[in-house]
């Protein structure tokens, strides 16, 4: 029994449609450029805090998330995010044979510049739609380009969950309640991106954890004010639950 959810994946795997853009090759960007922070970047003022015990510090950033706590703000109902998903995502995968027919090309997501793909990652297949791709790759590249620019190092987001199956829905909810039959993740256009875990790849210079959601939360709430996403705050599972949305059509140029 243990070997299908295997073989689900490998299949996957040979049926993605190769061509996803690692992070390195990013366009530089503007960073946080045409959302409702950018008047608010100052230079930033790092302020150094001595913290614990072991003579250490953690640094603050400037922050500028609206007020109000996280989970009153990002609360789409996974009804959306469900919609969503039917609209544009895959089939849900339900056995081999789904594994053949997702109806939609999906993408491998590999860790990369910008963002580590959990290794404790058991309740996922690591595959998106090529939309959910691309938002997670902007989020993640702005977030790190964002977190230099006002003074801390090197960090990436952790993405702790991808695509799920019907399988490793029915898995997961034997350990998590929270998990729903009606899972946006089983169209592989959700993502989880944690709000507990960063990874530093400069362990000398620690920013404080509050400080780096912040900064997050500030990208998504960006990001679903420009309606590219449904967003929730997860409190117990301390992650954002991020969907992709449909973008509408392009309107071509009235002719002058
Ligand atoms: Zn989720």
């Amino acid at each position: 029994m243990l070997l299908l959810p295997l073989l689900v994946i490998a299949l996957i795997a040979t049926s993605v449609v190769i061509g996803y853009r690692s992070c390195s090759e990013e366009e530089p960007d503007t960073i946080l450029a045409d959302t409702v922070y950018h008047f608010l970047l100052d230079t930033p003022t790092v302020t150094p805090v001595k913290s614990g015990p072991y003579n250490s510090f953690v640094y603050n950033i400037p922050t500028y998330i609206v007020p109000g706590r996280l989970n009153e703000i990002f609360l789409d109902s996974n009804y959306h995010h469900v919609k969503e998903g039917e609209a544009i995502g895959i089939k849900p995968i339900d056995g081999l044979r789904g594994a053949y027919d997702t109806r939609r090309n999906i993408v491998r997501i590999f860790s990369c510049d910008d963002y580590l793909v959990d290794s404790m990652m058991t309740y996922s297949a690591p595959y998106l739609v090529p939309e959910a791709a691309v938002l997670l790759r902007d989020i993640a590249h702005e977030f790190h380009d964002t977190v230099k620019a006002r003074g801390g190092k090197d960090y990436r987001i952790k993405v702790t969950s991808l695509m799920r199956t019907n399988q490793s829905v029915s898995r997961l909810k034997r350990f998590n309640r929270a998990a729903t039959d009606q899972s946006s993740h089983r169209y592989g256009t959700s993502f989880d991106i944690s709000w507990v875990k960063f990874d530093s790849r400069d362990t000398s210079h620690i920013v404080s954890l509050e400080d780096l959601k912040n900064v997050l939360a500030e990208i998504v709430y960006a990001k679903r004010q420009q309606g590219r996403c449904y967003a929730i705050f997860e409190k117990r599972q301390g992650c954002f639950h991020i969907t992709v949305r449909q973008q509408p059509q392009q309107q071509p140029k009235p002719e002058s």
